[in-house]
């Protein structure tokens, strides 16, 4: 008897009918003999729904606002849950992110988790109840507010929870069999990944591949918690992310060759911003940065063009999230006359596919075939960022699908026969 610790994203819980299915589904592990706690996510697409509805209200909601309205999806999905599994025969306890402990800085709409204090899990488990979490939020401890992790931050849930109550692994339980060499929904014959490392994981996740939140990822390694990664409409096995992948602990410890290339990620949802017209001298890319950080943005990928001898005016590019583009707009325009600048362009009709594996670090010409196979779509590249196993691009929106085709086929990533399944989900 142990910990079993779960995760169910939104589309596993779209309706009745895949709530009452969950419900079985976790009521199986109580039955095996485990304690189980279950972080889950919004129903379907009502993270969404609530966004736009809040859009339709306010074009610029407040924050704090926005959290409050978003942490209420999760906690429709957790009374629904513990009411299914009440019906089955076993009692449940739902806990919104506040009573489960879990503890977060205080920004709004991209909380880091800082603390997880179990207390009223463990207290449940202990009375013999199945625990169910609403996943995607905390509570500041500075401010005492509700906050929310950020997209897909569920995942990120169950993986601290999973660190605080030591559980032995973390099941993510979504709508396709495992994480894949690229996502199911724009390259059907992708390949799903047996195990893969938290390295490369980070990096896919970081770039786009929505199947797991950045942080999950980090929370993972940082802890040693291996993630299974697995549908909650199959029983099959699913991926597995842990450290050392070539260590395959069911061959007795002998090591197995790894592929060099982990996968292709993509990423619709940056912007990109052009700070044109900045005079060449020292400290104004720092006015620049800091202006951007203030007001609380990450930035991905930075381009400083050669400035124009004739004139000693240099353009910088950076991109960021789509999220983030009006505030960054706003922060930067309240620095124009300091910095003196010539204007600002938004375009946010831009996509980024990457390229990873750790086995780049050691294959040269990785680079060479990769823009190869992105000329041969046809597909124009903007910027470039890399680092020591991945390769990204900027191209127009437009290009996303052909363009990660054309390299996962570049790759010899194509699976030989079985299409990958997406058992639901909108992909939204
Ligand atoms: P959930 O609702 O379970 O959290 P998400 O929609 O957040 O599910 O994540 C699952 C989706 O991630 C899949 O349906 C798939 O379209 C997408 N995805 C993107 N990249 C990958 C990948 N490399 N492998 C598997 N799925 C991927
Ligand atoms: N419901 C939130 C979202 O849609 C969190 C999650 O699903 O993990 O982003
Ligand atoms: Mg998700």
């Amino acid at each position: 008897m142990g910990i079993v610790v779960q995760k169910y994203g939104g589309s596993s819980l779209a309706d009745a009918d895949a709530i009452k299915r969950v419900a079985r589904r976790i009521v199986e592990i109580k039955k095996a003999g485990n304690d189980v706690v279950v972080a889950v996510s919004a129903m379907g697409d009502t993270t969404d729904d609530l966004y736009d509805l809040a859009n339709g209200v306010s074009p610029l909601p407040p924050a704090r606002e926005m959290d409050m309205l978003l942490t209420a999806g999760e906690r429709i999905s957790m009374a629904l849950v513990a009411m299914a599994i009440s019906d089955l025969g076993y009692t449940a306890r739902s806990f919104t992110g506040s009573q489960a402990g879990v503890i977060t800085d205080a920004v709004h709409g991209k909380a880091k988790i800082i603390d997880v204090t179990p207390g009223r899990i463990t207290e449940a488990l202990g009375e013999g109840h199945i625990v169910i979490v609403a996943g995607f939020q905390g509570v500041s401890a500075d401010t005492k507010e509700i906050t929310t992790l950020g997209r897909g931050g569920t995942d990120t849930t169950a993986v601290a929870l999973a660190a605080a109550l030591e559980a032995d692994v973390c099941e993510i339980y979504t709508d396709v069999d495992g994480v894949f060499t690229a996502d199911p929904r724009i390259v059907p014959s992708a390949r799903k990944l047996d195990r893969v490392s938290y390295e490369e994981m980070l990096e896919l996740a970081a770039c786009g591949a929505k199947i797991l939140h950045l942080r999950c990822v980090e929370y993972g390694r940082r802890y040693g918690i291996p993630i299974h990664v697995r549908s909650s409409f199959s029983r099959l096995e699913g991926t597995w992310v842990v450290d050392d992948p070539a260590r395959d602990e069911t061959a007795q410890g002998e090591t197995v060759e790894q592929p060099i290339i982990a996968g292709v990620a993509h990423d619709r949802s940056e912007a990109k911003i052009t700070v044109v017209g900045v005079p060449d001298k020292v400290g104004e890319a720092a006015r620049i940065f800091e202006a951007l950080a203030d007001a609380q943005i990450n930035l991905d990928m930075i381009v400083q063009n050669v400035s124009a001898a004739a004139t000693s005016l240099t353009d910088i590019s950076f991109t960021l999230p789509r999220s983030d583009g009006q505030t960054a707009m706003t922060a930067l325009a309240r620095i124009q006359a300091e910095v003196g600048y010539d204007k600002l362009l938004y375009d946010d009709k831009i996509g980024k596919i990457s390229l990873i594996g750790a086995g780049m670090r050691s294959h040269p010409g990785i680079t060479s075939k990769f823009f190869a196979a992105i000329a041969s779509a046809g597909v124009n590249i903007e910027m470039i960022s890399t680092s020591e196993i991945r390769i990204s691009v900027i191209v127009d929106e437009k290009d996303v699908d052909d363009a990660v085709r054309s390299t996962h086929t570049a790759f010899d990533l194509d699976a030989d026969e079985v299409e990958a399944v997406v058992y639901g989900g909108t992909g939204r």
